[in-house]
């Protein structure tokens, strides 16, 4: 059960329903000129969706504190309408919120405004390339009046709280650490006076804002950078923090330019657990604790407190994925999990880019929730593609026409017929967004299960939850009434049917691209989808040709071994943050080969490297610029400077991109029907985040 997480919670005199807070995340939406309404409504429908505590994402206390261009200013009037607008909207939805106070020290992009980032002292990170200056001691006290001037109006415009930013390497976490504070004044010079600054600001908020209103103060449990304060320092900041009347400590962990990844796929859920768990001993019930990072199911949260690690849980990423998170786990119903997966959220926002969510691509359109259309076949034609999602940053279009203003709506005759070829992610999405938008739908898939690349992508480590994703639109079609034909591959037996629908979806995916090369029908070599499917039964040494996101998972699937130990466990081991190294049994010896110049060229910015972090880690070879001869039954004939080289193989893998499964077009095309092809039967990629998307967009065939 979820007993102790859905039970109510004191926080610093505020009542919350139950252990969950929404933690912080900045949306690329802070600064848009709609008066808020974006931002409002984003935050809204979590509250409605029954998130307690929300915590908003950073807003700057000055300029040069700003994380990135679309920021926030809190101390800036012009901003403060829009601020106060979210408040009020979480409110009317029944939640509460804390608005994040946030200066980035040296990690900010200050030179967006003309400005140089400031620091403790002027040492260059690896994150961002602006180098930074030290603060001067004047200069430290207007930061600490900024702080305070900001809890203030955070206050007057209506928020319940306020956080302080101290984790992650941003200015508070930056005096703490004597890697980046090498002053000898009263900010710096010894661990006290390292925690001066942070002890400072939390006195000018409450100060400035008054001792009733509540202040979560978030620290780094760790840094995880070479130098860091150690255990003892951190237990000291928390426990100084507590005495000076924090409302809550919110553990997080890690810094930006870390090497240790921190909220990655490959990052076992729980695995910072015991970080929140020794401050929550340090702090002896003063302050409750918050655990943060990679917790992204309800029942893991309610282990963490069940272990007393801590007494509430912030997720962020999770009410990306499901802003009825809370709600559907009280009512028992599916919850779209958060996979980890970084694409459409973190990855978008270190680009600037308004940020929403692979699995539940309405994340950040909240205001563009389409009204049930009237039915009128809209002009027949093939969107190569699909039309794309509403782009981030575009204002919102304007719903769809409503119910009574079309011809052949629903009526008498019942509702119309849709067809969804392929149960993949793009028709998954294609299917729940027609029949939530009261459609009749037949989902068509040739296989005998639903699910498509993500059927592949579930069995790669740190991937598993991406079975969850297939779990939930499966139950959610169920619960919407589509028609689930399993192993029916659509032809020409089906044309009379399809013609009859009012609207098709072709969201056939891929296939393999075939690979033209001598040897390469030989009986030691298989397809991509062969290989996953018999990952246990390949030989001891495996060349995969290809080097692309699915030769990356597929090398990380063969490679990784098995431990009888906790997944945790091996990953803390392998990233030197436990004593003793855990052992691991059966991986195999793995070669990457690719004719281009850069392994896993399209995975996101903040996962690549952890992939290809742990493939060395575990002694994969990846080479690039390699010509390919032939295949033999030895292996792999590369062409060299020096003559042939063989790259010797038991099994030869073929992961050499894809093309479209999209044969049925013709068909379609002669039906006079309207229809679109969506996904990798689009444009044959293989980018979830675009076949989701495009999967939401198909309920446009309603219109
Ligand atoms: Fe989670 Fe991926 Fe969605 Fe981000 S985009 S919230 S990581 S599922």
């Amino acid at each position: 059960g979820l007993r102790r997480v859905l039970s109510p919670v004191a926080l610093g005199g505020l009542a919350l329903p139950h252990r969950v807070v929404m933690g912080s995340m900045h949306l690329g939406i802070e600064d848009r000129d709609d008066g808020g309404a974006a931002l409002a409504a984003f935050y809204a429908a979590r509250a409605a969706g029954g998130a307690g505590l929300i915590v908003t994402g950073g807003s700057a206390v000055s300029r040069v504190g700003a994380g990135g261009v679309h920021y926030s200013f809190v101390n800036e009037p012009a901003d403060a309408p829009r601020l106060a607008r979210v408040a009020a909207a979480v409110h009317t939805a029944g939640g509460l919120i804390a608005l994040q106070l946030f200066h980035a020290g040296r990690y900010a992009f200050a030179a967006s405004f003309g400005l140089q980032p400031v620091a403790p002292s002027a040492v260059p990170s690896r994150f961002s390339p602006d180098e930074p200056r030290a603060l001067t001691g004047a200069e430290v006290a207007a930061t600490i009046d900024d702080f305070g001037r900001a809890a203030a109006t955070a206050r007057r415009l209506g928020f319940d709280a306020v956080e302080l930013m101290g984790s992650e390497g941003y200015l508070l976490n930056e005096f703490t650490s004597p890697v980046t504070n090498h002053r000898d004044d009263e900010w710096g010079g010894d661990p006290a006076r390292r925690r001066a600054f942070p002890l400072a600001v939390l006195a000018a908020v409450r100060a400035a804002a008054g001792t009733d209103f509540p202040v979560i103060y978030r620290l780094s449990g760790a840094d995880l950078m070479d130098g860091a304060p150690d255990e003892d320092e951190v237990l000291a900041l928390a426990t100084a923090l507590a005495g000076a009347g924090a409302a809550a400590l919110n553990v997080g962990i890690g810094w930006h330019e870390s090497r240790v990844p921190t909220v990655q796929a490959l990052v076992p859920p729980g695995t910072w657990a015991p970080y929140a768990a020794r401050i929550r001993a340090a702090v002896d019930g003063v302050v409750p604790v918050i655990a943060s990072n990679r917790i992204n199911r309800l029942a893991q949260a309610e282990q963490l407190l069940a272990d007393g690690a801590a007494d509430l849980v912030s997720l962020a990423r999770p009410f990306l994925a499901d802003p009825e998170l809370i709600a559907r786990s009280r009512a028992g119903r599916p919850v779209n999990v958060c996979i980890g997966c970084n694409q459409a959220c973190i990855d978008r926002s270190l680009t600037d880019e308004a940020v929403s969510c692979m699995v539940n691509p309405s994340a950040g359109h909240e205001q563009d929730l389409f009204v049930a259309g009237s039915g009128a076949p809209g002009s027949a034609g093939a969107s190569a593609g699909g039309p794309a999602p509403a782009a981030p940053g575009s204002a919102p279009g304007a719903p769809g026409p409503s119910g009574a203003a079309g011809s052949g709506g629903p009526g008498a005759t019942g509702r119309r017929r849709y067809a969804v070829i392929g149960a993949g992610p793009a028709g998954l999405a294609a299917a729940r967004a027609l029949a939530s938008a009261g459609a009749r739908v037949v989902l068509y898939e040739a296989g005998a299960a639903p699910g498509g690349q993500f059927r592949l992508a579930r069995l790669v480590p740190g991937k598993a939850d991406y079975g969850a994703t297939i779990e939930y639109y499966a139950a959610e079609l169920a619960a919407l009434g589509v028609e689930l034909r399993l192993g029916h591959p659509v032809g020409p037996g089906d044309r009379a049917e399809l013609a009859g629908c009012a609207g098709i979806v072709l969201a056939t995916g891929v296939v393999p691209r075939p690979v033209e090369l001598p040897g390469a029908d030989g009986p030691n070599v298989l397809t991509y989808p062969e290989a996953f499917a018999a990952a246990d039964r390949l030989g001891d040494r495996v060349v995969v040709v290809g080097g692309g996101g699915i030769a990356v998972d597929l090398a990380h699937l063969l490679s990784h071994g098995a431990t009888d130990g906790d997944e945790r466990d091996r990953f803390r081991a392998e990233h030197g943050l436990a004593e003793r190294p855990v052992p691991v049994t059966g991986g195999r010896q793995v070669t990457l080969l690719r004719r281009g110049p850069r392994i896993g060229a399209g995975i996101g910015r903040t996962t690549r490297w952890t992939l290809l972090a742990a493939l060395r880690r575990r002694g994969v070879l990846l080479r690039t610029g390699v010509r390919y001869e032939r295949i033999t039954p030895e292996g792999v004939v590369l062409a060299g400077g020096d003559g042939p080289e063989l790259v010797g193989a038991d099994t030869v893998v073929l992961a050499a991109g894809q093309v479209p499964a999209d044969a049925l077009r013709p068909m379609l095309a002669g039906l006079a029907v309207p229809y679109r092809v969506i996904g990798g039967a689009a444009d044959g990629a293989v980018d979830a985040v675009t076949a989701f998307a495009a999967g939401a967009a198909a309920r446009e065939l309603l219109r």
